[in-house]
């Protein structure tokens, strides 16, 4: 509640709007305190007097009515019958919207084509026609609002409610013995409740208005009660001559209904958990860099690639993640480098961080340098980093049907992967598609152009993914966990496939995994990550046989091998940190076996001789690895 409220007043609207409303409450709930005349009283002799007047701070109307009181009379019956139609609409739109998502077929046929039908006419006029029907007067008025609303609510929330009939946990209440009316009560009602508030928070100003409406036209509040609408079709009368009994309930009309819906989108977006977390910000092209200090400067010989010192980090509400935290590593032509690491240890961040691909919001680049052959990346600009993108660093990800559009076959992407960087003719840069196939070894290419990708196989995906990758004869190829959804036979295709790729290619490999078994097979050098930092590096033969941080060690230890007997397949106990919160010194301290007082404080750096790097001021000796 606390953290909802707290997002809630972040957004300055949001904060006016309640504000504002809260203002108007208070005045109406203040009624029965404050010196107010009587609402109804006429006195002829003091009709259409202005405001701030003697005794009548609004003035008065055409029947010599104090107008602040009837104002906030008004105001109290609108807002009431307002709510109180949104409040019925809402329950009686949610509970049917409910039923017929969840029983589904006859049911839900026969509901919804009754709800098909009131959607049917036209929006006013039924309302028109369900007061005629029952007469005028308030309370018809709000029947008429409440109904003309319930298939908005029917509508919305069975849509809600479809999607989640058929998900597991409505299944396991079922399989657990739960009836339909607790399944109904106990789960899916708390699951749809958010969705009901923000369609309720987003409507009221609407019901408002519309009630309103059918008191303007003389069918609601009948005289001498006053609401905001029935003072509006009074004073319409005397627009021209005294325009402010028509000003003062058309202003407040209006600050209600603002003030309700700017209210609303706060509260929808203050609930909506992916619009809590950012993801639905649409983010920027490139990442935000944000560098507190110049950028190192470039090596003497630069590698192909070198990162130096890159911090990324999210700024989620108050909370900073550090993902990414002061890691250098660097790329010689035609080298494999894996990098290794539990899931959240930042290897993705990193990945991403090289062509500046991290979401913005919530991701910055908070330091370091990116170096391509010794240019700054991060200083590039936009036009720069999209031509460097894909033509000169190109990434394959881990699941190649999310990455892939649905829609266009292969001959489209590749053709369109390719015309982004080249203007070549189609017939070239499809000659050129059904090479790439061919290069990643998809057996007669050319019928597999004209497929779309649910049409392949996950391993064919991938060899397109590859191609992809491939387009544009790319320097570097940054692999983020490739292998990860295939499984072993077609995993260890696609490793051989990159890896003759990268010999005939001269290609530059960085590989993502979590597999020291996959490391093992293709990769020179490796280099560990846990917690947003690289916490040992080298040669991977070296690193395999002689793991110095315990971190490396227990990773080694959870590869299994065939053929080695019965051995304890050794997971690591406890869970890598939250990068928010990290712990001083060690971050793995918590989850260390050898873990010593020492362990707990300051920086540890990374430090070795030669090509070997390690983290740890207690690293395993050869003869104690397993
Ligand atoms: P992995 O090593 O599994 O690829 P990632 O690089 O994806 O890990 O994530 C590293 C850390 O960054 C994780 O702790 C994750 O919680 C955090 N992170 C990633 N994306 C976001 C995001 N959009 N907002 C906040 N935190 C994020
Ligand atoms: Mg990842």
């Amino acid at each position: 509640m606390r953290l909802f409220l707290g997002l809630l007043f972040r957004n300055r609207l949001a904060a006016v709007g309640a504000v504002v409303l809260a203002a108007i409450l208070l005045f109406v709930l203040a009624i029965p305190v404050l010196p107010l005349a009587d609402p109804n009283i006429t006195e002829t002799g003091k009709r259409f007097l202005l405001p701030f007047g003697e005794g009548h701070w609004l003035g008065t109307d055409h029947l010599g009515r104090d107008l602040l009181s009837r104002l906030l009379h008004g105001t109290r019956l609108s807002l009431a019958v307002g709510f109180a139609a949104a409040f019925v609409a809402a329950t009686i739109g949610s509970a049917i919207g409910i039923v017929a998502g969840y029983f589904g077929g006859l049911v839900d046929n026969i509901v919804m084509r009754g709800v098909d039908m009131l959607m049917a006419f036209p929006y006013i006029l039924l309302a028109l026609a369900i007061v005629a029907a029952l007469g005028p007067g308030l309370m018809n008025a709000l029947v008429a609002v409440a109904a003309v609303n319930i298939p908005f609510f029917a509508r919305n929330i069975r849509g809600v409610t479809v999607s989640l009939a058929h998900r597991e946990f409505i299944d396991a209440a079922r399989l657990s013995g739960m009836g339909h009316g607790r399944i109904l009560a106990s789960e899916l009602l708390p699951n749809v409740l958010p969705v009901i508030v923000i369609a309720m928070s987003t409507t009221i100003g609407w019901m408002i208005l519309e009630t309103a409406g059918l008191s303007f036209l003389g069918l609601g509040s009948q005289p001498p009660q006053a609401d905001l609408g029935s003072m509006l079709g009074e004073a319409r009368a005397a627009l021209i001559t005294s325009p402010h009994t028509s000003v003062v309930p058309g202003v407040m009309i209006f600050l209600i209904v603002m003030s309700i819906n700017l209210l609303g989108d706060g509260i929808r977006d203050a609930l909506d958990p992916r619009l809590r977390s950012g993801a639905l910000d649409r983010p920027a092209a490139m990442t935000r860099i944000d560098r507190r200090s110049p950028p190192p400067g470039a090596p003497a010989a630069p590698p192909l690639l070198a990162l130096q010192d890159l911090q990324t980090r999210f700024h989620v509400g108050k909370r900073v993640y550090k993902a990414v935290n002061e890691v250098s590593l660097h790329l010689a032509k035609g080298e494999c480098l894996g990098l290794v690491g539990e899931s959240g240890s930042g290897k993705s961040v990193t990945a991403l961080s090289v062509m500046g691909l991290v979401a913005s919001p919530p991701g910055v680049i908070t330091g370091g340098a990116v170096r391509l052959d010794g240019e700054d990346v991060l200083g590039f600009s936009r036009s720069r980093l999209r031509s460097a993108r894909g033509d000169r660093v190109a990434y394959i990800f881990q699941d190649p049907l999310g990455t892939l559009h649905p829609l266009h076959t292969i001959e489209n992407q590749l053709v369109e992967a390719i015309r982004a960087h080249r203007s070549v003719p189609h017939a070239e840069a499809r000659a050129r598609a059904l090479e790439l196939l061919d290069a990643v070894r998809i057996p007669n290419a050319g019928a597999r152009l004209p497929a779309y990708p649910h049409e392949l196989s996950g391993g064919m995906r991938q060899r397109v993914g590859i191609a992809m990758a491939l387009a544009n004869d790319p320097d570097i190829i940054i692999a983020d966990e490739p292998t990860t959804a295939l499984d072993v036979t077609v995993q260890a295709q696609i490793l051989a496939l990159l890896d003759e790729l990268r010999r005939e290619r001269g290609l530059a490999i960085v590989f993502i995994t979590h597999d020291f078994g996959v490391v093992a097979q293709l990769c020179d050098r490796v280099a560990v990550m846990y917690a947003g930092r690289i916490v040992e590096e080298g040669p991977t033969a070296a690193v395999l046989a002689t793991p110095a941080h315990p971190y490396t060690r227990r990773l080694i230890a959870c590869v299994p091998e065939l053929g080695e007997g019965r051995r304890e397949l050794a997971a690591i106990a406890g869970l890598p940190p939250v990068v928010d919160r990290l712990p001083d010194g060690c971050a793995f301290a918590p989850r260390c076996d050898k873990a010593a007082d020492a362990c707990r404080r300051g920086e540890i750096r990374l430090a070795g001789e030669g090509t070997r790097r390690v983290r740890c001021i207690h690293p395993e000796h050869p003869e104690e690895t397993v």
